[in-house]
Order: C-alpha cells, then sequence, then structure tokens
C-alpha cells in the first residue's frame, strides 16, 4: 500500500524515527524501509512531519505491520519511558506502578534487557543518580545517537538521551580544522561528534568513569586521533589550553557561572562558546549572558548569537542554552 514517508539519509533513521515519534506523527501500521543509503519512515501527516524533521516526504509502498503487543495493550494507558540502548528508564514515583510497567514492558515484543526507575535527582559534582533497578541487573549499555555509539553505565557517569536533538543543533555548527574545548565533557556526546567532523577535540571530566567511557568512544567510533580526554577538574587541568579553542561546550547547567573565567582563558581571538544554563521562566537568559559579559569584556566583544529554551526543567525553571561569539579586541 501507498503511504507517505520521510526520507533521510540511514544514519539519521534512528534520531528521525524517535523525533517523530516523540510528535506522534509515525505511522506504526507500516514498515520502516531501507533502500540504498536512505530511510523512509511512514507518518500520518506529512505536512507536520516534514516542518518537524525538516526532510522530504515521499509517497511509496510499505508492508503492513504485524500487530506487536506493546506495553499500553497490556497496561490499558500509555506508560512514560524512555530508552537508552537496551535499558528501558522510567520516572514514576509510586513503586508499584513502577513494576507494573516493567512486567508490561518484558512481556510486550519490545526488546528489553534492564529496566530501572529514577530513585534520585542527579546529584553532586558528577551529575550521577541513583536507580532502582527493576528488571535484569546490567545498568551498561550502548546507546547510539545520530550515527555514534556511546557506551556507557547509567550508575557512574551522566547521560540523558533527552538532549540528543540540541547536541546535534551544536556539534552541526563545527567545521573540518576547528579546535573545540569540551569542559564538562561526560562520556563524549559532544566531543565525538565534533571530532567526526574533522575538529581537534578536548574534553574534561572530573568523574573518571566518564573520561574512561570517553576515550572508549572516541576509539569505538574511529575518532580517537583527534581526542584529548583528560580528567580532573577543568579549572585545574586546562592551563595548556589557554588562548586555543575556537569553539567551547559548557554544559554544567546548575553552576556553569562559576567557570566562566576559565571558559574566557581558553578561548582564542574569535570562540563561540555554547553556554548552558538553568533558570527561572522571568528571565532565562539574562544571567548568563551578565556572566559572560562579566569575564570576558573588555578585552572580548561579546556578541549572543542565539538564545534558546532546550527543555522545561522543573515548574518555572527552563534549561537554556545561549551560543556567545567571543571576538579579542585590538589591545
Ligand atoms: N556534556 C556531557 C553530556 O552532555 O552528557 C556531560 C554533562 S553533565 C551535565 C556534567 C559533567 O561535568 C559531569 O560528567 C561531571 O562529572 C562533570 N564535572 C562537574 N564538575 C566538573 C569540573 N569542575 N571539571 C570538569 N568536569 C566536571
Amino acid at each position: 500500500m501507498s503511504v507517505p514517508c520521510v526520507c533521510v539519509p540511514r544514519e539519521a533513521g534512528e534520531a528521525t524515527r524517535r523525533e517523530l515519534a516523540a510528535a506522534d506523527l509515525l505511522d506504526t501500521d507500516h514498515e520502516i524501509s531501507v533502500e540504498d543509503d536512505s530511510i523512509y519512515i511512514p507518518v500520518t501527516d506529512p505536512t507536520a512531519a516534514a516542518a518537524r524533521v525538516d526532510a522530504d516526504v515521499v509517497v511509496r509502498d510499505a508492508p503492513e505491520r504485524d500487530a506487536q503487543v506493546t506495553p499500553a495493550d497490556l497496561l490499558g494507558y500509555e506508560p512514560g519511558y524512555e530508552r537508552l540502548g537496551d535499558i528501558v528508564i522510567l520516572d514514576e514515583d509510586d513503586d508499584e506502578r513502577a513494576r507494573e510497567i516493567a512486567a508490561a514492558l518484558v512481556e510486550s515484543d519490545l526488546p528489553v534487557e534492564t529496566v530501572v526507575n529514577r530513585a534520585s535527582k542527579v546529584k553532586g559534582e558528577l551529575r550521577v543518580r541513583d536507580w532502582d533497578v527493576l528488571v535484569g541487573e546490567e545498568t551498561e549499555t550502548v546507546h547510539r545517537e545520530y550515527g555514534h555509539a556511546f557506551a556507557l553505565d547509567i550508575a557512574r557517569v551522566y547521560f540523558s538521551p533527552r538532549l540528543a536533538t540540541e547536541r546535534h543543533r551544536v556539534a552541526s555548527q563545527v567545521r573540518e580544522g576547528e579546535r573545540v574545548f569540551d569542559m564538562f565533557a561526560g562520556v563524549g556526546p559532544f566531543v565525538v561528534p565534533m571530532a567526526a567532523r574533522g575538529a581537534e577535540v578536548v574534553g574534561v571530566d572530573l568523574n573518571p568513569d566518564a573520561v574512561a567511557y570517553l576515550r572508549e568512544n572516541a576509539r569505538r567510533n574511529g575518532v580517537a586521533e583527534r581526542v584529548t580526554a583528560l580528567e580532573g577538574d577543568v579549572r585545574e587541568v586546562s592551563g595548556e589550553y589557554e588562548n586555543w579553542a575556537t569553539r567551547i561546550v559548557m554544559n554544567l547547567p546548575h553552576s556553569a557561572d562559576a567557570f566562566v573565567e576559565t571558559a574566557v582563558a581558553l578561548a582564542g581571538d574569535e570562540c563561540v562558546v555554547h553556554y548552558y544554563d538553568i533558570q527561572h521562566e522571568d528571565d532565562p537568559f539574562g544571567p548568563g549572558v551578565e556572566a559572560i559579559r562579566a569575564a570576558a569584556e573588555p578585552e572580548y566583544e561579546v556578541t549572543v548569537e542565539t538564545e534558546r529554551v532546550v527543555r522545561s526543567y522543573a515548574p518555572h525553571e527552563v534549561n537554556v542554552c545561549l551560543d556567545v561569539r567571543l571576538t579579542r579586541r585590538d589591545q
């Protein structure tokens, strides 16, 4: 049967499918198909789907899917969950409900190895959270994001699949030959795609487990020769990179303001800083811009190129990103 399908390059398939699923635009009655280097994803509303993922829609034959048993079929309601590799992550306050959903996930046709429920907020300097492991034992997995594979252990490092689109937005700006410094690199979800675009990238993290995964992920994705991973407090270990960077990533949103002076020291003559922050919705960008201006002026001209709300974080609080260009003034 002929149905409308979004057409994207193969490597963008999984991310596009997720984006369409999040917007409830997937036509789940028909199969996704692959031909040559393109993937065709059936959609319910071609106009909305094309706008959502900025891709072409074509009409083509797609076989009907065998009906699969979903967790919702078994539960009678649609449970909320996220997938990270073969781990399913729940965010349920009610333990009984979490266990009911975990049982339905296992009984459904979804491929599931481990089901965990959030047992704390992300906490401490390393931003790792506690988990209740409801099914399976393994908290280590390999997660794919925009064509790259990231090994990680959710019990030992920070990682949020929700930031995939935002990371892709930033990584897509990188040009071959750039020098990028990621001050809070985690397991490398900015570092790896940026190195894959031809940049030389330095990633720092305080968490030794994150640095070990960062190195492994650089190797796993074939970019190790362009990646340097440093372990420690970025304020203490980045000295040899002063005046070096053409681009800096600062993804430590609760306390980025404490690191702007280090960022300015790392910046070369012309440098774009991607500054993540969490602020009240009434003034989400003001405090970040002020902190950057206070550290960079008058040595640099400061131009705010993008003010972007990445996601809602808590009632009246938003996670935002500022893309700020620093241009050194003539002395
Ligand atoms: N950029 C990664 C990502 O998107 O998944 C990780 C972001 S996570 C919010 C912040 C990271 O900063 C954590 O991995 C934490 O261990 C690290 N960190 C915290 N304080 C640090 C410091 N002073 N110097 C270097 N890394 C630090």
